[in-house]
């Protein structure tokens, strides 16, 4: 059994998976019953937390001179701007890439795939997972592909295969959760009419709200939202049924439509993302609305939580109970990116009082009034930009020192580039400020990097405890905050998990 990992599933999860795989030297096959790439341009947006996950492997400048920086968020009543910001006058403390990128999916697959063949690696097309046997030391895959059916044995399968994962099925986990009664639309267009300046736009009125921002060149913009009561049966509408809204909402003369369509929107989040040997990610895990441009974005980031952890425990460089974190980290995010993009949806274009008041008050007189508050406009770009999401209660969490504590991203420090050691997706220990002796031995002793800052304004601001040892994840979180009094939470901490960096010699 050379080959340790079959991902089932060439989307955006699977290849990212099969990126950092890569980078890592373990071997695999990745498989999708499709002939290529996708075709449509789905989720067209990438958050600042994927674009420093790409940074990591080399493939963030690739993917942002392929796309289209939206640099501000703006709020619109009939066309006239009520309210707005611009990412980078609040987020370029807080990320490299303090702006949403605009990148249809299909182009972002080929971008994958054409860089996963730079690195010697084809995605098998035509390949479909017919079912899977879990034999507990390995795991049986029945692939059907032009050449016939065939039974292969991997270590471990990772199902990326969508919301109707066979992975998930062949399990029996459920996929608890909802659809909406609302149907949304998602549009491509040429337009006229619009003065967008590269920004995230966001029209809200009675029953319907609607996106809009640039897409592939200037002068063609996506626009998703829900179809506007009054036109029969909505899954059926057409582009002529929303062709007024856009007009109206946003006062765009639309002259050529490249692609339209309607769809349901589910919520919902697999009972588990593993069952012993298989596991969950992407879609196959976790659906909800595309509203706030997440979903892709969250299978990116199961992506890389799963791939550390899987070339840790083949290389014998972990615990092999460190694959538990993988689920307890990312289902608790799923659950509560699910539920609170329902509870945002379902306050603005849901039916009753509630939404009502959020239509007429809310948005037109209180969130115009709140974006003025620095505090609040940072604190939804860390919310969208995924830069937010953290593990405080993961299993591979400990310590808490200044405003720091085990599972938080490692902040990032425009001042010192900080980001850049994260290249070589290892455990490192960073200190800003002075490496005590007892640090150095620890870092000796298990061949851990030890990486030291300077304590500037930038390490105080981002509230980092002086001299404290900060343990790294491969994946830029931070696993140990010790200080010198908590120094022996640090030693046991590599212990218990058996942590032993790329760099330790066999
Ligand atoms: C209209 C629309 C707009 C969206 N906008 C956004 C957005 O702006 N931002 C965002 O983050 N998300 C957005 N999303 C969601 C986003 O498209 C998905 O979250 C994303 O595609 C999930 O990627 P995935 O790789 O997990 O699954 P998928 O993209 O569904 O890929 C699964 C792959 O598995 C393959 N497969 C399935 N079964 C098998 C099998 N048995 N054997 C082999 N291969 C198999 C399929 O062929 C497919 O290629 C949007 C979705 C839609 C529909």
């Amino acid at each position: 059994m050379d080959t340790k990992v079959l991902i089932s599933g060439a989307g955006p999860t699977g290849l990212v998976l099969a990126l950092f795989l890569r980078h890592l030297n373990i071997p695999f096959r990745i498989i999708d019953k499709l002939s290529g790439p996708g075709l449509a341009s789905r989720a067209m947006v990438i958050q600042a937390r994927t674009l420093e996950f790409y940074r990591q492997i080399n493939f963030a400048d690739t993917v942002i001179a392929a796309g289209i920086k939206m640099r501000g968020i703006r709020l619109r009543e009939s066309g006239k701007q009520i309210a707005g910001f611009q990412f980078d006058e609040i987020g370029d403390d807080i990320s490299p890439y303090p702006y949403v990128l605009s990148l249809p999916q299909d182009d972002h697959e080929r971008l994958l795939v054409a860089q996963l063949r730079t690195l010697g690696i084809e995605v098998e097309w035509n390949t479909e997972l017919n079912r899977c046997v879990d034999h507990g030391s390995s795991v049986a895959a029945t692939l059907h592909s032009e050449s016939g059916e065939s039974t292969a044995d991997f270590r471990y399968l990772v199902g990326c295969d969508g919301a109707h994962s066979t992975v998930r099925e062949s399990l029996n986990l459920s996929f608890p959760g909802g659809t909406y009664d609302e149907i949304f639309f998602v549009t491509d267009c040429d337009a006229r009419g619009l003065h967008f300046d590269d920004s995230v736009n966001i029209s809200l009125t009675k029953g319907t709200f609607i996106l809009a921002f640039p897409v592939r060149s200037k002068g063609s913009f996506r626009f998703i939202g829900v179809v506007p009561p009054g036109h029969g049966d909505p899954l059926h509408a057409t582009f002529d049924d929303i062709r007024p809204i856009l007009k109206k909402q946003l006062n765009a003369e639309v002259n050529s439509v490249h692609w339209f369509s309607t769809y349901r929107v589910h919520h919902r989040v697999a009972e588990n993302f593993r069952k012993r040997n298989i596991f969950l990610a992407g879609d196959a895990g976790h659906i909800h609305s595309p509203a706030g441009g997440q979903g892709m974005n969250t299978g990116i980031g199961d992506a890389v939580n799963l791939a550390w952890k899987l070339a840790a425990v083949l290389d014998r460089r972990a615990d092999t109970s460190i694959l538990d974190t993988y689920e307890s980290e990312r289902i608790a995010f799923a659950h509560t990116l699910v539920e609170s993009t329902d509870r945002i949806f379902q306050a603005v274009v849901g039916p009753g009082p509630g939404p009502a008041f959020v239509r007429s008050v809310l948005m037109p007189y209180i969130i115009p009034w709140a974006l003025r508050l620095r505090a609040i406009r940072r604190a939804q770009f860390r919310l969208v930009s995924q830069t937010r999401i953290h593990y405080p209660n993961s299993a591979i969490s400990r310590g808490h020192a200044g405003k720091l504590r085990g599972g938080d991203r490692l902040p990032w420090l425009a001042t010192q580039n900080n980001f850049a050691p994260l290249r070589s997706l290892d455990w490192q220990v960073h200190v800003y400020g002075e490496a005590s002796d007892n640090v150095r031995a620890i870092c000796d002793h298990r061949y851990i990097p030890l990486i030291r800052f300077k304590y500037d304004e930038a390490a105080r601001g981002a509230g980092i405890p002086k001299d404290a040892a900060l343990l790294i994840r491969p994946d830029g979180y931070i696993a140990c905050v010790a200080t010198s009094r908590t120094l022996d939470e640090l030693a046991t901490f590599l212990d218990r998990w058996k942590i032993a960096p790329r760099l330790t010699p066999r």
